[in-house]
């Protein structure tokens, strides 16, 4: 899609810090980190929150969640725990419109967010 920074990570036009790709999901860290381990979790195929999915993104939405769970183990933090976050929408704090899990560790994370 244009004008959309994650989409041009994926085309690999911008260039990211990429920790984990396959056919359908690319996983690179957040450039403004909120835990020692912030990677960003999106699919290749632009859509842009929860709010846009139909029943065919299910697989897409459940790769996401496979890729979150190899990027945890990956990162070390499988074991002492991290947390999965997507935002929809302006209240939530959404600002990058292209679908995207934030997978959080390596502190103490608390509960309820802010
Ligand atoms: P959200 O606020 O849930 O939409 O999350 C968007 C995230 O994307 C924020 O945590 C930003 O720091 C992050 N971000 C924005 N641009 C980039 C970029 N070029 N590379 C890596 N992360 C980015």
């Amino acid at each position: 899609m244009a004008d959309c920074i994650f989409c041009d990570i994926v085309s690999g036009d911008v260039p990211s810090d990429i920790v984990y790709e396959n056919e359908y999901i690319v996983a690179f860290r957040d450039i403004n980190p909120q835990a020692p381990v912030h990677v960003l979790v999106i699919p290749r195929r632009h859509v842009d929150n929860i709010n846009a999915l139909t029943a065919e993104d299910a697989d897409m939405v459940g790769r996401l969640y496979l890729a979150a769970r190899d990027v945890a183990r990956q990162e070390g933090l499988a074991e002492r725990g991290y947390r999965t976050v997507m935002n929809c929408n302006h209240e939530a704090g959404q600002t990058v419109f292209h679908l995207h899990l934030h997978v959080l560790g390596g502190r103490r994370l608390r509960w309820p967010p802010g």
